[in-house]
């Protein structure tokens, strides 16, 4: 541990957050009452080049600290996964160009110029999914409730699992990864090479994959299909329903293994509404039988956008609830 990080498990200063993605970059500052105060985004490099990602990033956050008018002497980011935890290096599928690139470091250096000189506060970080589910339960949907499993349903799926008000971190960082969990026995295969991850069947992509297999030769977009869907066409409505449905498996699985009280969602792919959520119900329905099982609520998320920089931040904000990775 470098000289001069502070120890205290809570934080009691405004805190850069940033949020890497395959798609987008986003970097903010967030108060310790937990309010992003000020963000910015820019769509990541489409690059081979590491540094060029990272030169993007890093004029990003520095817009960010000069629009907000004073450093930062801590940062909390999320990023897309797999990575070494809680090392910080990391290697994004859907970032090809970052393979076991050590971007909790290279924030760190940039917050002290590289000098390691100045005195700073942590810097840490965790999962994307994880950070949501986190900016959810400190400050979102999930607020007050102690046992809560956190999802987002994208462009994949991920989660973070809270019980008794403690972040679940697990042997390597990786607990709460629902986008994994076995949703049907017999399922499509997913990027990670296993079948029927309800991640290879309910995230954007495959859900539009579906429909094209079963005959859909409309815009091959989840906008186009979400709103064939609302129209009422049939291949539309049978491929939400399909996801809706491995949604209700896993989420029940899940319940009946952590018996969590409150399950929220986010993601573009909830947007959809009843024609992914009535399935969802309707399977949540008839696999938690058990009396604790049938009780949890499955609520949207609140924070929109802005739940990946809360949750970021919460990490050190409220390090006693959400870090015990060092
Ligand atoms: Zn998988």
């Amino acid at each position: 541990v470098p000289a001069g990080i502070l120890h205290d498990v809570r934080y009691d200063e405004p805190v850069l957050a940033v949020d890497v993605g395959g798609t987008k970059l986003a970097a903010g500052v967030v108060t310790p009452q937990g309010v992003l105060v000020g963000h910015r985004r820019r769509p990541t490099p489409v690059t081979p080049d590491a540094e060029v990602i990272w030169t993007a990033l890093a004029e990003l956050i520095g817009t960010v600290l000069t629009e907000y008018g004073r450093p930062a002497a801590a940062a909390g980011i999320g990023c897309g996964g797999p990575m070494s935890w809680p090392a910080g290096e990391v290697s994004p599928i859907n970032m090809p160009a970052w393979r076991g690139f050590p971007v909790r470091t290279r924030v760190a250096d940039l917050l002290t110029g590289g000098t390691g000189h100045r005195e700073m506060g942590p810097v840490r970080l965790h999962n994307d999914a994880i950070c949501v589910a986190v900016g959810e339960h400190w400050r979102g949907a999930g607020r007050g409730v102690p046992d809560v499993l956190g999802m987002v349903v994208g462009t994949g799926v991920g989660g973070g699992l809270v019980l008794g008000n403690r972040l679940i971190d697990g042997a390597s960082g990786n607990a709460g990864h629902i986008g994994h969990v076995l949703a049907e026995s017999d399922g499509r295969v997913c990027g990670c090479g296993a079948r029927g991850c309800l991640e290879g069947i309910a995230r954007g992509p495959a859900i539009v994959q579906q429909a094209q297999e079963d005959g859909w030769t409309g815009e091959p977009t989840g906008v186009a299909l979400a709103s064939a869907a609302t129209a009422g066409n049939p291949l539309a409505l049978a491929a939400y329903a399909r996801a809706g449905r491995a949604l209700g498996v896993a989420i029940a699985s899940a319940v009946n293994l952590t018996d969590v009280s409150l399950v929220t969602i986010g993601g573009g792919v909830i947007q959809t509404g009843p024609s992914l959520l009535d399935p969802l119900a309707q399977a949540y329905a008839d696999r938690a039988r058990l009396p604790f099982s049938r009780r949890p609520r499955v609520l949207p998320a609140q924070l929109g956008q802005a739940a990946g920089l809360v949750g970021a931040a919460a990490l050190v904000l409220r390090g006693d609830r959400y870090w015990s990775g060092d």
